[in-house]
């Protein structure tokens, strides 16, 4: 099923509108998740693509039709929440098959059905147990077996992994999208977990307040956030930033009183740009490598001492003091690395420079923003080679 929200507004009461002015499409077959800390809409928005309330404004179709209108049971929708309330009283068999009785399938039918639900969700082996006795991560798999065996033409998930514990999380991630992907139905997953988000999805809404933030790919938003808020939500370790501002065509950190000239297409790309204009530059540890020889420095890395080294397996996190900021970059394990030592960190070319008043990516087009980059899902400015290494 095709889903479309076009300029859809929730408001509540006479507040701020928990959901202002969405419009998002969804493709056939598609998992997309919307991404976005805890009260920034998205519960409300799947409410509203779910039927259950209504939109104060705009409209939401559904394979081009509109359904503003039309009841919840009437959507082809199933629906997992965060702690799914299965009946204690049923077993699992009567759980899954429960759907289907209110819609008077045959009771052969049912049983066949709610077997082969079971079985997708490897749930086959406890059809007689009662939900008490199972765990959480068996009882979510229930919720979503009950919510496919109406063979929906959309499945929409709120949640659904966060009450789980970590390592259930990881293999549960896997399931649900094995399962979408076989049944080939069209899901919307709401999360809070930008990891999750990354791992599962075939395109990502990051929202932040109520606003759609930007709607790409998980390598579109990683590689070329729209924002310093998407930039920031995404990715682990976090972004690197530095407080800084233009001043006589380069850089100017503010703390650390260190001007970094900009490659020549970068200053090209960054346009109109104000003298004096406050912004971030901004890094992911990976965008940036460690320079410890200072025979080896050059005028343009940056100068910092090493604040502290996190050994993370094949590589060390070095968190290095910059002014009144701690960067973070990757050092390999032969090198010696000592507490206060000087080192320069040395950007690679595609570093990031956000507007500090508005948020925005001064290195990419502003077309890319809000709006989907392409019908096709594809990036279409010269950055792309550069994120798909
Ligand atoms: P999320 O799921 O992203 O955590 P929600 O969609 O649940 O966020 O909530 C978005 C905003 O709307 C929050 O500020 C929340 O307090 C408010 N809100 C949610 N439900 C109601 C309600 N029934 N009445 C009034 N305000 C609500
Ligand atoms: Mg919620």
């Amino acid at each position: 099923m095709r889903i479309e929200l076009r300029h859809v507004s929730k408001r509540y009461d006479a507040e701020a509108p928990s959901v202002n002015d969405l419009s998002l499409s969804v493709r056939d077959g598609e998992l997309i998740t919307i991404l976005g800390p805890s009260g920034c809409g998205k519960s409300t928005t799947l409410l509203m693509i779910a039927g259950i309330l209504p939109p104060s404004q705009g409209d939401i179709l559904f394979d081009g039709h509109r359904v503003n209108g039309v009841l919840p049971k009437d959507r082809r929708i199933g629906m997992v929440f965060q702690n799914s309330a299965l009946y204690p009283n049923m077993n699992v068999r009567k759980n899954i098959e429960y759907p289907l009785k209110n819609m008077g399938v045959p009771r052969k039918e049912r049983a066949q059905r709610a077997e082969e639900a079971a079985r997708m969700v490897q749930m086959s082996d406890y059809m007689r147990r009662k939900p008490g006795q199972l765990s959480g991560g068996q009882r979510q798999r229930i919720a979503i077996a009950r919510a496919v065996v109406k063979r929906p033409g959309l499945l929409l998930l709120d949640e659904p992994l966060s009450s789980l514990d970590a390592n259930l999380r990881g293999s549960m991630r896997e399931e649900i999208r094995r399962l979408q992907k076989e049944l080939g139905i069209t899901t919307i997953m709401v999360t809070h977990d930008q990891e999750e988000a990354l791992s599962m999805s075939d395109k990502i809404a990051v929202m932040n307040a109520g606003e759609l933030q930007q709607i790409g790919t998980p390598l579109q938003l990683y590689g070329a956030p729209a924002n310093w808020f998407v930039a920031s939500f995404l990715g682990m370790p976090a972004m690197n930033e530095l407080a800084c501002a233009w001043r006589a065509g380069s850089l100017q950190l503010t703390a650390a009183g260190q001007a970094i000239p900009l490659p020549g297409a970068a200053a090209q790309e960054l346009g109109a740009i104000r003298e004096g204009q406050a912004m971030r530059l901004a890094f992911r540890p990976h965008q940036a490598s460690l320079v410890t020889d200072p025979v080896h420095r050059l005028e343009t890395d940056l100068r910092g001492r090493v604040a502290a080294v996190e050994f993370t397996g094949r590589e060390r996190l070095v968190h290095v003091r910059i002014g009144d900021a701690t960067v973070k970059a990757y050092a390999g394990m032969a090198e010696s690395l000592d507490e206060h030592q000087e080192v320069a960190v040395r950007l690679a070319a595609d570093y990031y420079v956000f507007d500090r008043e508005s948020g925005a990516n001064l290195r990419l087009p502003a077309a890319s923003g809000r709006t989907e980059i392409s019908e096709t899902g594809d990036m279409t400015f010269a950055k792309q080679a550069a994120y798909s290494r």
